[in-house]
This record gives structure tokens, C-alpha cells and sequence, in this order.
């Protein structure tokens, strides 16, 4: 049985998280929750599961829920700001902490997670792309597993599965290509925020949903991938593959191409993750190869001339250092400007690409540490703010 801590429970992960919970009372506990302000969803989520501690970050509705909780006579502890996410990923009665936190925020109470001995399945993706050179080595250094999320991640885990890593030659990620997949620059220019929010195959939260339309999603998830699985990333070849159904390849050195599908759904890898190294019940529709939208797979590369974070997450992540911190730092600036209506969609890459263009110099030589990495995604929203600023008074 696993005793989990949820971070972000209020969200598309967490909220698919506690369905593959509900299916199985027998091999889950739920001992904790978190979420950012949402409390009438976690107030909900409580109730119904009952968890000894919770965590909302903003202080004042974490003091709304805990009287709601009192008056209701439900004894949940409530824990409030960053401190409560940290404390929540290191209690005594879990050992699994679920990343499912959006953004950098995420990195932290992942960091003392680790610290405390917890095993970590991670959606967080943005915890890896900034802070992959520390918590890999960490995970190694506390013997915990990294169990991933990211169904991409998923599939090249699965794929990887009794296959010696020596062999592993390239990753083939598959993306779907997003909403605006074949559009051109200037059709870029005019699309509007509705425009991105509709994805094609997956229902996701906001940032990640705009971060699809970018492509920032692809370009984060290799440097994800190198992270997890110790391949350069010139290595990974992105996939454009409309249907969603392959989830990602990897070819080993003899030719062979592994690939793991199913039906776009993130209730499958959660499970996965959550069962490893068992294999849960069934709980996703069964995947049937005759259904319709089966029979037709097809594969295109990235135009990475149009979609230009791709090319990006490639440069930073060969660099590495504080290089692809700075360009999480800045496209989460710049989405949570788009999805406020505040900028243009193209302006989200140019923000991107000034502010790592601005920092070089200051982050070239730098030495990384959490503390240097924390320091950088602070500094990082400073710049891409006024970045922001400039775009919105021109
Ligand atoms: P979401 O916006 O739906 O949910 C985010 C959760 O984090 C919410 O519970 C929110 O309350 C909480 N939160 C937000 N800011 C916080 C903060 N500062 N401190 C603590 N909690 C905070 O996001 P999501 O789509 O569930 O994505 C979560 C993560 O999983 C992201 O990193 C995303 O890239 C990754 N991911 C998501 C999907 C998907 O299908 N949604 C797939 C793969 C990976
Ligand atoms: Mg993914």
C-alpha cells in the first residue's frame, strides 16, 4: 500500500490522481493534500478522503478552510504557505510524494520530499527542467525512486523496461502538435487566448495547455527526458503524431523501436507510476485498435523554424547550468501575462528568448546549487516582467 501526499490535488493532475485512489481504497491512503487557493475543491476532497494533514499556500483562504473544516467537525490539520507544501512532503506517515504541482513552484517541497526518504511520481516536469542536475543526483544519493508522470515519460519508461540503458540510442517523444500544429508565423501573430486553450487530445490545466500551443510543453519534456534517463538531448528526436496514441519510441542500438500506446489519458501513467513496480487493475477505457481515429497514425517532424521554444529547450538544455532555468523562469512569466490577456501569443517565445539573451552573461559562469537555482528563477521573472511591461505599453 502506498501512503501518499498530494501536492496540487486541486488540479488535473491531483484530481486524476485521487480517481486512481477512489478505484483502489485497498492499495492507496490518502495522508495528504495541497493546493494553491482552490479550497471549496479541496474542502471536497477532504472531506471525502480524509487526510490527517492538508496545505493551501495562500494564508488567508487556508484560514477560511480551517474554520469550514471546524464547523463541518472534520480534524484535518491545515497547513498554510510554502512551509505547509514542505512539511506536507516530508510527513513521517507518507512514503509518496505526488508532484502535481504547475510550475517552479513545485521544485521545493519535491527537494525536501527527497531529503525525507520519499519516493516522488512527478508530473511537475518544470521541477526537472530547472533543477534536474540537482534532484537526479539526489534521488540516486537517498536510493527513492523517481516514478514519472508525464505520459511521454511514462511511455519511454515502460518501453525501458528490462532493456540494459547502454542500449538506448535515441528517445523519439511524440508530441500531438497542439492546436495551431501547420499554422504559419503570421497566422501566429493573430491567434487568440481561447484560440490556444483548446486542445486538440488532452484536457489539461491552463499553463501546460498554452505551453502546448507554444510547443515550450516538447521543448521542456526533452530536457525532462534527458534528466530522467541520461541522454544528451540531441538525442531526442521530437515526433509530431497527431492522434496522441503512441506515446512516445525509443530505439535501441540494434535498430529496434519500442513504443507503448493507449488512448490520450493521464490516468494510465498516474497509475503506472503508483502501481511500479506491480501493475494496477484496469480503470481507462480498453484500447481497442478498430475504434475510430485508429486507423489512421500519422508521424510529421516539428517545424521548429515556426515554433521556435523547441529549438530553444535544445540550446539551454545542452548547456544546461542555469540555462534552462531561466527559460522556465521566463515562459512562466510570459503564460501567466497571455493567459491574463496581457500579451500576444508570439510575444510569450520573444520574452523567452530576451531573457535568456539578457542573462547570459550573469548565469554563464554561475555555480549551481538549489540556492543558485532559486536565485535564478527570482531574477529571471524580473527581467521577463520588464520584458512584459515594455510589450504591453508599446
Ligand atoms: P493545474 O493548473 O490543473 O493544477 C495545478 C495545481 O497546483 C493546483 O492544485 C493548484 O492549486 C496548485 N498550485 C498552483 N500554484 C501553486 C503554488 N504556488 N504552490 C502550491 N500549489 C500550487 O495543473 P496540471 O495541468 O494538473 O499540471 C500540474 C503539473 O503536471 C504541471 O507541471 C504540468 O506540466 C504537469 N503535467 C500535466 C499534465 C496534464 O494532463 N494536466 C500532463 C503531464 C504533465
Ligand atoms: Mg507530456
Amino acid at each position: 500500500m502506498r501512503k501518499l501526499s498530494i501536492l496540487g490535488s486541486t488540479g488535473s493532475i491531483g484530481k486524476q490522481t485521487l480517481e486512481v485512489a477512489r478505484k483502489a481504497p485497498s492499495d492507496f491512503t490518502v495522508e495528504a493534500l495541497t493546493c494553491g487557493s482552490d479550497i471549496d475543491t479541496l474542502f471536497d476532497q477532504i472531506k471525502e478522503f480524509r487526510p490527517k494533514v492538508c496545505s493551501v499556500v495562500n494564508e488567508e483562504k487556508a484560514v477560511e478552510l480551517e474554520a469550514k473544516l471546524k464547523s463541518a467537525g472534520i480534524a484535518t490539520e491545515v497547513l498554510k504557505g510554502n512551509e505547509g507544501n514542505i512539511t506536507v512532503a516530508t510527513l513521517d506517515c507518507i512514503d509518496t510524494v505526488v508532484g502535481a504541482i504547475v510550475g517552479f513552484a513545485g521544485l521545493e517541497p519535491v527537494y525536501h520530499g527527497i531529503l525525507g526518504g520519499k519516493d516522488i511520481a512527478l508530473a511537475n516536469k518544470e521541477t526537472l527542467v530547472a533543477g534536474g542536475d540537482i534532484i537526479m543526483p539526489l534521488i540516486r544519493e537517498k536510493g527513492v525512486n523517481m516514478l514519472p508522470i508525464d505520459s511521454e515519460h511514462s511511455a519511454i519508461w515502460q518501453c525501458l523496461k528490462g532493456e540494459k540503458r547502454e542500449d538506448l540510442d535515441r528517445i523519439l517523444i511524440t508530441a500531438s502538435g497542439g492546436p495551431f500544429r501547420g499554422m504559419s508565423r503570421e497566422q501566429l501573430e493573430n491567434v487568440t487566448v481561447e484560440d490556444a486553450l483548446h486542445h486538440p487530445t488532452w484536457n489539461m490545466g491552463g499553463k501546460i495547455t498554452i505551453d502546448s500551443a507554444t510547443m515550450m510543453n516538447k521543448g521542456l519534456e526533452i530536457i525532462e527526458a534527458h534528466h530522467l534517463y541520461g541522454i544528451a538531448c540531441s538525442k531526442i528526436d521530437v515526433v509530431v503524431h497527431p492522434q496522441s496514441i503512441i506515446h512516445s519510441m525509443i530505439r535501441l542500438k540494434d535498430g529496434s523501436v519500442l513504443a507503448q500506446m493507449g488512448r490520450p489519458s493521464m490516468v494510465l501513467p498516474i497509475e503506472v507510476a503508483l502501481y511500479y513496480p506491480d501493475r494496477g487493475p484496469s480503470i481507462v477505457t480498453e484500447f481497442d485498435p478498430f475504434a475510430e481515429g485508429m486507423s489512421n497514425l500519422t508521424f510529421e517532424p516539428c517545424d521548429t523554424e515556426v515554433f521556435r521554444l523547441v529549438k530553444l529547450a535544445y540550446e539551454t538544455g545542452d548547456k544546461g547550468g542555469l540555462y534552462p532555468a531561466v527559460m522556465n523562469a521566463a515562459n512562466e512569466s510570459a503564460v501567466m501575462s497571455y493567459l491574463a490577456g496581457k500579451i500576444r501569443f508570439l510575444d510569450i517565445e520573444r520574452t523567452v528568448f530576451e531573457t535568456v539573451e539578457k542573462m547570459d552573461p550573469i548565469i554563464r559562469n554561475a555555480s549551481l546549487t538549489i540556492e543558485t537555482i532559486e536565485q535564478t528563477d527570482r531574477d529571471a521573472r524580473v527581467y521577463a516582467g520588464e520584458i512584459i511591461n515594455r510589450k504591453i505599453n508599446e
